[in-house]
């Protein structure tokens, strides 16, 4: 396998199915829009000077590869724990991955400009930071709720030349952004490419994301292999739409000794309808915004409402890659709750002095526990998947009293 090459037990069909999850849109208009963008992705992943590029930048603006660290005070718990530093590349987490590669195809595409929904604002700031590097415009379509939340985020975008588009409709938060990014998209797409922030949505999206992010993986491996020998026990990572823990599985998955573990927030607590986002736990088979997979529904099908203390795993849906990787057993699905996570947040900024995003703190939560049931010759891999600098406010006033 090269370092551009997705496992085929993640590759979709001609139909863009991961077994029974995925598929393609059926709307005509769109369905033609997406064709090309697919088109386009496919001749872009065989030309060596559009990887020299993409390669050169990873290499020399986003700052890879992310080192793979040792995290000794956590181990004395039992289980070595390693964590993938994500989280030191430009911007702070893994979402520059697939930016830079959706905006270099949207410029190899003739397109004007990039489109997308945000919803915490970390896709948003991404986007918006690739659209500068490359020259394109970028608009980003965001709840009003969601705005008056993320501050910070969104005086990023701002600053980085980003159009902000508030959206008002129903809740004012992702699942409207989303709707409304994409009635954009469709009114202009002959100029514009639409970027989804994770590996969701019909194809060639969950494909395209993956792949982008599969560089994650593919250095870790190698990393894990050169420094401390042989292979990690589990590889761990946290499962919102499932792009992070993807890009670190797919070069693990020949590798059956190596357990594949994704985390899912448990909110504030499984039995609590609306409360948790544990989809791969407790979804449903059905259709959520153009592709099949687990989704957390209502009797009528419609998504249900969710919670979680990381805004960027608060989805009702899941990539369809891991809700196929689940089906053959592959890869396991295990949740970590609201108040595990500030637990493993305060853990690793304390006995590490790094402070992870809130997102990264489930699947570190989870390796804390798992590394209190197993000897010490065993060893975890963590993706980290972003830093906490936009999580400290919030984090300060949930703790306040207690600590
Ligand atoms: C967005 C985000 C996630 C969740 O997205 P995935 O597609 O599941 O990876 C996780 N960690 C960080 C830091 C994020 O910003």
């Amino acid at each position: 396998m090269t370092q551009e090459q997705l496992n085929p037990l993640v590759l979709p069909d001609a139909q863009g199915n991961f077994g029974k999850h995925g598929g393609k849109i059926n709307h005509p208009d769109l369905a033609e829009a997406l064709a090309e963008i697919e088109a386009g992705f496919r001749s872009i992943i065989a030309d060596a000077e559009f990887i020299a590029e993409m390669k050169r930048l990873q290499a020399t603006y986003v700052g890879r590869p992310s080192p793979i660290y040792h995290a000794r005070s956590l181990s004395a718990r039992g289980a070595q724990i390693y964590l993938k530093r994500e989280d030191l590349n430009h911007t702070g987490a893994h979402k520059i991955n697939h930016c830079i590669g959706e905006v270099l195809l949207a410029k190899k595409l003739g397109k004007r400009k990039v489109i997308a929904e945000t919803g915490a604002g970390q896709h948003g700031v991404a986007l918006a930071t690739a659209a500068a590097l490359l020259g394109l415009k970028c608009e980003i379509h965001m709840g009003v709720v969601d705005i008056a939340k993320e501050h910070p985020n969104v005086s990023r975008m701002k600053i980085l030349g980003a159009k902000l588009v508030p959206v008002s409709e129903g809740a004012g938060t992702l699942k409207e952004a989303v709707d409304s990014a994409f009635r954009a998209y469709m009114a202009d797409f002959k100029n514009t490419m639409f970027a989804i922030g994770s590996v969701v949505g019909p194809a060639p999206y969950p494909e395209m994301v993956a792949y982008f992010q599969s560089i994650v993986g593919h250095e870790a491996r190698e990393q894990f292999h050169n420094a401390y020998g042989g292979l990690p026990d589990e590889v761990i990572a946290c499962v919102g739409g499932g792009s992070n823990a993807l890009g670190l599985f797919n070069a693990f998955l020949d590798d059956n000794k190596v357990e594949l573990v994704g985390v899912e927030p448990a909110g504030e607590g499984l039995d609590k309808p609306g409360r948790h986002a544990a989809t791969m736990t407790l979804g449903t088979y059905g259709n959520i915004q153009g592709f099949n997979c687990y989704y957390l529904q209502n009797e009528d099908g419609t998504p249900a409402a969710v919670h979680s203390i990381a805004s960027g795993l608060d989805y009702p849906g899941v990539g369809p890659q891991h809700c196929h990787l689940k089906d053959i057993r592959r890869a396991r699905y295990e949740t970590a709750t609201d108040q595990e996570c500030l637990n493993a947040f305060l853990t690793l900024s304390r006995e590490e002095g790094i402070i992870p995003a809130l997102e990264s703190a489930h699947a570190l939560a989870y390796a804390l526990r798992r590394a209190q049931e197993l000897p010490a010759d065993k060893r975890l891999l963590v993706n980290l998947s972003g830093r906490g600098d936009k999580d400290i406010d919030f984090v300060l006033e949930k703790i306040k009293g207690l600590y």
